[in-house]
């Protein structure tokens, strides 16, 4: 089942004179239960279709689709209530509200959808458990690890059971271990909770974790590679190598 469709997206910023073309005819789909990275160099348009493909940001052309629905069609109103119920976000500052209990940042988004009490409760038990933060849920966000922190978020994320995450650089401000905790994290939800998946990413560290990564470049795909098979060492390899072609690579190393 296709849960994003995206055909001919554009963007372009700026104004007559002075026009950048960020993303130039993007075609992408997205079926259900897939974990899909987008890769490119810094300023290659990542953060663009990711903003444009969870609602953030109107393209310029073309259409997107979510579940069949043309999102660019919604009312702001419509929008709100879209993003709510169908789309998880995780962002690199997890943004949880400091005055609320860990339960109460990951319920919020089910609290403001008309959802039982109980039902809240039954995926709150569930989800708790498997990210291992049942015995956090009444802490505030200042008396948790950084760990602890990451899994409340990616709870909140998932709670809501939404058609597509989005991940923009999740691990872009995290140290090696944090970023590989938060890597096998988004993974589960992706394993266990058959959550599909968008990440943007600029290290190929975190794209091997990934099952496809498309690479973009001066706001054009330039190829997909599938893991398959691979391990994710070898996939990790496989990334690399496409980075080199690309150009502007830098020094990676696999953990
Ligand atoms: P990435 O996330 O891959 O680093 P971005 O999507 O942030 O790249 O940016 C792609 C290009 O679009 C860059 O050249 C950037 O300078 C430009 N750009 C991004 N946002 C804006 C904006 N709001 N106004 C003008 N140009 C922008
Ligand atoms: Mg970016």
């Amino acid at each position: 089942m296709v849960v994003l469709e995206a055909a001919g997206v554009k963007k372009v910023y700026g104004e007559r004179g002075n026009i950048h073309l960020a993303l130039n005819s993007i075609d992408l789909q997205i079926a259900a239960g897939e974990f899909v990275g987008i890769m490119g160099p810094s300023g290659a348009g990542k953060s663009t279709l990711l903003n444009v493909l969870s609602t953030i940001d109107l393209p310029t052309g073309g259409y997107i689709k979510i579940n069949g629905k043309n999102i660019m069609n919604l009312s702001e109103h419509e929008l709100a209530r879209f993003r709510r119920e169908e789309l998880g976000f995780i962002f690199q500052d997890f943004n949880l509200l400091d005055t609320l209990t860990a339960k109460e940042n990951i319920s919020l988004p089910l609290a403001l959808s008309n959802i039982s009490a109980k039902e809240i409760e039954k995926r709150l038990d569930r989800i708790s458990k498997l990210l291992e933060i049942e015995k956090i849920l009444n802490k505030y966000p200042y008396e948790l690890s950084g760990g602890q922190q990451q899994r409340t978020a990616a709870a909140r994320a998932i709670i809501s059971n939404p058609s597509l995450i989005f991940a923009d650089e999740p691990t872009g401000a995290l140290d090696s271990k944090s970023a590989y905790n938060l890597l096998q994290t988004i993974s589960l939800l992706n394993e266990k909770e058959d959550a599909t998946i968008l990440m943007v990413t600029h290290d190929a560290y975190a794209a091997s974790f990934c099952k496809r990564v498309l690479f973009i470049k001066d706001g054009v795909i330039f190829t997909e590679i599938y893991k398959g098979e691979q391990s994710r060492k070898q996939f990790f390899q496989a990334i690399i190598d496409i980075l080199a072609t690309l150009g502007g690579g830098g020094h990676h190393d696999f953990i």
